[in-house]
């Protein structure tokens, strides 16, 4: 009888945290009174799982070994687990088989939508539409729970001036202002008013930090910067992301001034955890503790171990090494036990906001699974995301939009009858296939003739991964064919750029034009019939100076998603008329690289006396083939009546900047207004511009708005070498305009 009174007793302790009348924080204290220091590590690790676990269980190997660590509960987290009943199967056995029962939480790469997949992020940052935005993350999270998931490891909101890195495609593009406000929308989407609904799952902004100034564009290469620029440029989308309430943090794989960023004591300790407050948990990224080895920054696993803890990375993504290593350093007074709890408590609070242990299976529902996933209203919702995602890069003559009969039309590119693709990088592998290619939008949306040929070949082949070997720029047996159809056409329609592998992680690239033999395919085309539209897929910037010279109308469509052709089809149409705005400058040529708009001053901007020696390249422009915030409609706007309240302020004086803006085109349509500001002398050397703000508006055919701007003192500031944040007296321009390089200007004081 004492023992199963002594039985029982333990089972009420180890309930006792199931208890719902109590705070989270108790609800964990309690928690943890019961838990193992090995168990306590279990929680800081997180495993792969791509394999099926609804068979049986497998025997030797690693995947045995990840077993047998999940039922004696040392496993926190997985990853790439996916369908409900793999979720449900793995969650059982921690759920069941452990001691103490704790729910696991899964994690995937969420990127641009689950199933029902959006543009890519660079895209949807180009419509420069908030709402849309945050809505296109709810989609995502609402199938992603659909589908037994907790969280998602996105957003990306690495800011990055690099086309030649391939991760830029996942990001918001080069602004940091643009960056923070796109970062705040898709949280506000994923994780919704609540964590504890069902479909709601955590964010998790990433990569901490710096990873897209990545030297030379070289994917994982490293980030050297002064601490004025980590500052200005890199922290404040995580710090807009932090402040709105994102609940976990990635860290990097490259190194940030010497130190790897997932042993970085000054990113994730003092600033992160303490300046911003941050009480979520930080994920290394893959295998980012071990890589510190190889960075040459740690000795071996041990030290790994320690180096990573000690700097605040809670979570070991597949490293295997907190597992194996932690123990043994708090045992040895290595570490002390307290880094431990600290981390175990940032992610069971996570898991507590999720509600897993009140149900821990509350995101396991196979008729959810079948009727969220893929529903009518998510593909509304990605094709209108889509449709806001295109940018109209030129359109001479009003070549576009297009009549929808009578006309013949030669489609061309081997992009165009693509159903992968479109999809981009970052996306259930099984959902290769599934897109509206452009060819079906074209053939959906009109009564036009049209006639199809590739071209040429971007070979693809099975082998995304090493796509870049794969890409055929020999082969010119399809150019004649098409050169026929082109030129019997009334206007051609072509579709070239990167394939959706050719961007993305380990995507980077030393050469921006179109890839493998596409440029000669375009330049034979022009040949027998210069009436072209090019529409372009790609992931990132790229070069394409002959083209903006020579052809008559070009639309950037990037990868779009599932919804890619019937987008086109309507922007080509003029069932939608574009209203995106590049979030990333387009070079003329790779050697621009790096190349944005928020730029410093050389100090020789202009040649005065001579001209040699100042600011230029000799053998090409130095602007951008297409500048930041640049984009046209098929209407036209006019800019006016710039006019500040006053001519001096006060720091505490909210300063209130208006503009007209006119409809003055023939079709109805949306504009993004452009708010940028200029320090004009600092104690730093401040940006010739900078966005400050921005909004979207709807103008009626003939329609006029006044757009109303206010600014504080906190837009006038930035942050030092030492990490402050200073306002400075003086002198500020102000430029409000169409993009980052037309618009009206006035100027300020600030006393
Ligand atoms: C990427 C992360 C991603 C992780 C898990 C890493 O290689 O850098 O962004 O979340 O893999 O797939």
């Amino acid at each position: 009888a004492l023992m199963l009174s002594l039985l029982s007793l333990a089972h009420a302790q180890t309930e006792a945290h199931l208890n719902t009348a109590l705070s989270i924080e108790e609800r964990i204290t309690l928690l943890m009174e019961e838990m193992t220091l090995e168990e306590k590590i279990g929680q800081m690790n997180q495993y792969n799982g791509t394999w099926d676990f609804t068979g049986p269980r497998p025997e030797g190997g690693t995947e045995q070994e990840k077993f047998q660590h999940l039922k004696d509960g040392l496993v926190g987290s997985m990853l790439n687990v996916t369908g409900v009943k793999n979720v449900r199967a793995v969650q059982k056995i921690a759920v069941e088989e452990t001691r103490l029962g704790i729910p696991l939480i899964f994690g995937y790469d969420v990127i641009h939508g689950h199933k029902t997949l959006s543009p890519i992020p660079l895209a949807e940052a180009a419509s420069w539409d908030l709402e849309a935005i945050q809505k296109s993350a709810s989609v995502a999270s609402a199938e992603a729970a659909a589908s037994g998931l907790n969280w998602t490891f996105a957003p990306n909101v690495d800011v990055s001036n690099d086309a030649r890195w391939g991760r830029v495609m996942e990001g918001a593009g080069e602004d940091p202002y643009l960056g923070s406000q796109i970062a705040i929308a898709r949280i506000k989407g994923f994780q919704g008013e609540s964590l504890a609904a069902n479909n709601t799952i955590a964010a998790c902004a990433k990569h901490f930090a710096g990873y897209g100034f990545a030297e030379a564009g070289l994917e994982y290469n490293m980030a050297d910067m002064s601490i004025s620029k980590l500052y200005n440029s890199v922290l404040p989308t995580f710090k807009a992301s932090v402040d709105a309430g994102v609940r976990t943090v990635m860290n990097s794989f490259n190194t940030l001034n010497g130190v790897p960023a997932t042993g970085n004591v000054f990113l994730q300790r003092d600033i992160l955890k303490g300046d911003w407050k941050f009480n979520g948990f930080v994920i290394s990224d893959w295998a980012s503790i071990r890589e510190m080895i190889a960075h040459g920054y740690a000795e071996d696993e041990s030290d790994a171990a320690r180096k990573a803890i000690v700097a605040g990375s809670d979570m070991d993504m597949e490293s295997h090494i907190y597992v194996a290593e932690l123990v043994k350093l708090v045992k040895e007074g290595k570490i002390k036990e307290g880094l431990v709890d600290d981390a175990t408590r940032r992610i069971l609070r996570v898991k507590f906001e999720l509600g897993l242990f009140d149900d821990p299976y509350k995101y396991c529902s196979e008729e959810r699974e079948n009727s969220v996933i893929g529903s009518e209203e998510n593909h509304e919702a990605v094709l209108d995301m889509a449709k806001k995602s295109i940018v109209l890069l030129k359109n001479e003559n009003e070549l576009l939009p297009l009549k929808k009969s009578g006309l013949k039309i030669a489609l061309i590119g081997d992009l165009a009858d693509d159903k992968n693709s479109p999809l981009g990088s970052w996306r259930l592998a099984s959902d290769d296939g599934t897109a509206v290619s452009v060819l079906e939008g074209l053939e959906k949306y009109a009564e036009n003739q049209l006639v199809f040929e590739k071209g040429t070949d971007l070979a693809i082949g099975e082998t995304a991964f090493v796509y870049e070997t794969k890409i055929n720029s020999t082969d010119f047996s399809g150019f004649e064919a098409a050169k026929k159809l082109a030129k019997n056409a009334d206007i051609v329609i072509i579709v070239l750029g990167e394939h959706g592998f050719q961007s993305g992680e380990g995507r980077s690239r030393t050469e921006l034009g179109l890839p493998g033999n596409q440029q000669q395919l375009l330049e034979e085309i022009y040949k027998v019939n210069s009436k072209i539209v090019l529409v372009l897929n790609n992931g990132r910037p790229l070069a394409i100076p002959w083209a903006a010279e020579n052809i008559p109308a070009i639309v950037e469509a990037w990868q779009l998603g599932t919804q890619t052709g019937n987008a086109v089809a309507q922007v080509l149409y003029g069932d939608y008329n574009p209203s995106g705005k590049l979030p990333m400058s387009f070079p003329r040529n790779v050697g621009q690289s790096p190349i944005y708009y928020n730029n410093y001053s050389t100090g020789r901007p202009i040649n005065k006396d001579n001209n040699v020696f100042w600011s230029h390249y000799i053998d090409a422009e130095k602007i951008p083939l297409y500048p930041f915030g640049y984009g046209l409609s098929y209407t036209s706007f006019a800019y006016s009546n710039l006019k500040l309240k006053k001519e001096t302020y006060n720091r505490a004086e909210e300063i209130v900047i208006s503009v007209e803006v006119k409809n003055t085109g023939n079709y109805d349509g949306k504009e993004v207004v452009q708010l940028y500001i200029n320090d004009e002398v600092a104690s730093l050397v401040r940006p010739v511009k900078e966005l400050k703000r921005f909004e979207l508006v709807d103008l009626k055919k003939g329609e006029a708005k006044t757009v109303e701007f206010t600014l504080t003192e906190e837009d006038l500031g930035f942050y030092d070498n030492q990490g402050q944040f200073i306002v400075e007296p003086g002198v500020f321009n102000i430029m409000i305009g169409e993009s980052s390089v037309k618009g009206l200007s006035a100027a300020f004081e600030l006393k």
